[in-house]
């Protein structure tokens, strides 16, 4: 892919941006000021196609998701829930993920279907943690290209981590303790292993 040359991309909306320049990001501040008091962004860098490939997008066989991991928490037969193996800022943060080689884009309708249930026993498991008021989820597609969405567990009484911004914190908070973090994801585990499926299957 390394010798593919990229071009920029063309689209009415491409064509208005002001390429190269450093934009006024005041809209964060006044619109998250919980979390953020400055903030100065980069000048707006070329936007270049073809993209470079994600993980596991021209070589399936090396899909990070599709392989065995000891960070695994739970399964069933269709879906994964795994941590990190460093613990990270915030009392729990997991990828969830179908056990195959899906994207969104393809993935079968018997698998979609599984999804609804997990997220909604996975939202009532991380907010069993102690200290934990929200599991919010977001759905990034740009580093793996096999299907996966986060869960994030929002901190009870954490207003500056309302929103998108509880991302920005999971980076930003000390990393809790490893010991800290098997209990939480122990929690998780055991909590949803109550309705289905096995917990850590690679352990
Ligand atoms: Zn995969």
């Amino acid at each position: 892919m390394s010798d593919v040359e990229q071009v920029p991309a063309v689209s009415p909306f491409h064509d208005h941006l002001p390429i190269g320049e450093r934009l006024d990001a005041s809209a964060l501040t006044e619109g998250l000021p919980w979390a953020f008091d400055e903030i100065r962004m980069r000048p707006l860098e070329p936007m270049l196609v073809p993209e470079k490939p994600r993980g596991g997008e021209t070589d399936p066989s090396e899909c990070r998701p599709c392989m065995p991991s000891p960070g695994t928490i739970w399964q069933d037969d269709h879906w994964q829930v795994r941590v990190m193996s460093d613990p990270s800022g915030l009392p729990f943060m997991a990828a969830i993920s179908p056990r195959e080689h899906w994207l969104l884009e393809d993935a079968p309708m018997d698998v979609l279907a599984g999804l609804g249930p997990l997220m909604q026993c996975l939202s009532e498991a991380v907010k069993s943690i102690p200290g934990v008021a929200r599991c919010h989820f977001g759905r990034w597609n740009d580093g793996s290209a096999h299907l996966h969405l986060w869960a994030l567990a929002r901190p009870a009484g954490m207003m500056q981590g309302r929103g998108a911004a509880l991302a920005f914190w999971d980076d930003v908070l000390p990393p809790i303790p490893q010991e800290m973090a098997d209990e939480h994801a122990r929690i998780v585990a055991e909590s949803l292993a109550v309705g289905w499926g096995e917990v850590f299957p690679n352990r």
